[in-house]
């Protein structure tokens, strides 16, 4: 799958862009919006000096900083892009610098907790409009990023009551910019649909690949040996930044453990199938669930090649 990013837009959206973390999300907004000339000046803050380093040897910005204040003091748009754990420190940082009118945005893969975290700590003068692109990889950092992650993917909005309309459609035209489609919902429903889309696949996946690493029976290295299809794709998953994720459920307690309540009655029901050796019962379920990945490629949120068609989405624009 060759994707393309557009040309670069002949007015940027925002004249000052400040981008707080600048790993594998930040670092590809920033690659990105430079492309699409999305943002005339970008501004990048992390507290680690080797990814400051890195984002300077990429020239991924124009300006880079450890000192949230100072990066936020000249933006009209700024972007966590950082664990969502991070947001309260960076939230009183970064509140008393905000000019007048700057949107405050995130990237955060929760956002009840993030309203929930935000509202109290920035000035009303500086309206929030949270964000989650639903785009990512396995891996991390600087390096990771590329200008194409969010191309052909969801970036879904979470605009509270009240929220400026006029921040509300820049940041909908920046996401569009960098080749997103723009959804907009209410934090509680974004939580319970990502907790079953992405945290409890996570979770998943992180106690199966765990469980593999505790076996007795089974050596180490006849697990990473023999590993099957299955379980290859489970252990991908389960290389995602532990970071991120120890936030991701921190932060999505509830929606998390309603679906987790919901998923241990359904393995219940397989369970019993097996044991019972209701071959139709089984047959039926994977039947059904065979239609739902047919119907996520139809949709273009994945391509059919049997890598997921990952590598040539990600090896299309290199990192510059
Ligand atoms: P990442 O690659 O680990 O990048 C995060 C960066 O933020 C790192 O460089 C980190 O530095 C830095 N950082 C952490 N705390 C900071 C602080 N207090 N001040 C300044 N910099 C700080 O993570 P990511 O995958 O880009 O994820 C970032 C956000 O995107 C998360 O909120 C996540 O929920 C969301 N998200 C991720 C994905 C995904 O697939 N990865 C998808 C959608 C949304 P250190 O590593 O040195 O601490």
């Amino acid at each position: 799958m060759v994707e393309r990013l557009g040309e670069p837009l002949a007015e940027p959206i925002f004249e000052e862009l400040a981008i707080i973390g600048v790993g594998l999300i930040g670092s590809s907004i920033a690659r990105a919006a430079r492309r699409r000339n999305a943002a005339r000046r970008i501004i990048l803050v992390d507290h680690s000096v080797g990814v400051l380093a890195r984002a300077k040897a990429l020239a991924l910005g124009d300006v880079v900083t450890d000192d949230p204040a100072r990066a936020v003091a000249q933006a009209d748009c700024v972007i966590l892009c950082v664990p969502v754990g991070a947001y309260e420190e960076i939230g009183h940082l970064i509140a008393p610098a905000l000019k007048q009118g700057a949107i405050v945005s995130d990237v955060g893969s929760v956002k009840g907790a993030v309203v929930a975290t935000l509202v109290p700590i920035l000035p009303e003068h500086a309206p929030l409009v949270p964000a989650h692109p639903v785009a990512g990889t396995e891996y991390s950092g600087p390096d990771a990023g590329f200008a194409t992650l969010f191309m052909n993917r969801w970036c879904i909005l979470t605009p509270q009551e009240g929220t400026d309309a006029k921040a509300l459609r820049k940041v909908r035209a920046f996401w569009e910019a960098l080749g997103a489609h723009v959804e907009t919902m209410n934090s509680a429903h974004h939580d319970l649909v990502l907790a079953i889309t992405s945290h409890v696949p996570h979770l998943i996946a992180y106690n199966l690949v765990g469980a593999a690493a505790d076996l007795e029976e089974v050596t180490q290295s006849e697990v990473m040996k023999f590993s099957a299809g299955g379980f290859r794709d489970a252990t991908r998953i389960a290389a995602s930044d532990p970071t991120m994720w120890r936030d991701v459920f921190l932060n999505n307690r509830d929606a998390v453990l309603e679906m987790l309540g919901r998923f241990n009655e359904d393995l219940t029901a397989l369970q019993r199938m097996i044991r019972r050796g209701d071959g139709e019962g089984l047959h039926a379920l994977f039947t059904r669930t065979r239609a739902i990945r047919m119907g996520i490629v139809a949709l273009g949120q994945d391509t059919a090649a049997p890598d997921f068609g990952r590598h040539a989405a990600e090896t299309d624009e290199p990192a510059p």
